[in-house]
């Protein structure tokens, strides 16, 4: 199994560099930003405890990202790979994520980091808010967001780094450019 992590600020361009990767390479999904919207969207208990922590653009809370995640991998037994998408976002859901790796003879064999600036986040989200609707692009919300992954997320490279599985990518560009250098680093360790 091949287990990638992909990895940077809200609107790096995570979600479409991972629809990219899953085409090409066959692996499974899993965006816990997807699964908690899905969750509000059909309005499940879960998505009842978590609404307003997105809404407000900050983090839900460890114990119920993390098993929710660990559920999602259970019931995808048959898969040739994961690309964590969104996940981890802290330091002890990346230590989990090892830990229940690691039980099943697992890992995580590289961390993408898509790397772009503040301002080009800016700009991005304020676009994709005129399509989306997402409540938590509004710009007062985007600024709690992009708190959230500097004071939190953030730690979880140098995590990453310590096992020697980060290949930094340049976020700006054509999307088939940044693409063509993400294969490259998925080949180089595949
Ligand atoms: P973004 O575009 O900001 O990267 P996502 O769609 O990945 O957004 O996530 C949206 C929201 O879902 C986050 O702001 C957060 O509230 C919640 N969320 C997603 N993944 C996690 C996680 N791993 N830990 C805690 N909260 C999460």
């Amino acid at each position: 199994m091949y287990n990638l992590v992909i990895f940077g600020p809200p609107g790096a361009g995570k979600g479409t560099q991972s629809e990219k990767i899953i085409e090409k390479y066959k692996l499974a999904h899993i965006s816990t930003g997807d699964m908690f919207r899905m969750h509000i969207s059909n309005d499940t208990d879960l998505g009842k405890k978590v609404k307003q922590i997105l809404a407000d653009g900050l983090l839900v809370p460890d114990s119920i990202t993390i098993e929710m995640l660990e559920e999602e991998v259970k019931s995808k037994p048959d898969v040739k790979g994961f690309i964590f998408d969104g996940f981890p976002r802290t330091v002890p859901q990346a230590e989990a994520l090892d830990k229940f790796l690691e039980d099943k003879g697992l890992k995580i064999n590289l961390v993408l980091q898509l790397d772009v600036n503040q301002d080009v986040i800016k700009e991005r989200i304020a676009e994709r808010q005129k399509i989306s609707g997402r409540a938590d692009d509004d710009a007062d919300k985007l600024v709690k967001r992009i708190d959230e992954y500097f004071s939190k997320t953030i730690h979880v490279l140098p995590y990453y780094q310590s096992q020697d599985k980060v290949t930094k990518v340049n976020g700006i560009g054509k999307i088939d450019d940044i693409f063509e250098q993400i294969s490259a680093a998925i080949d180089s360790t595949i």
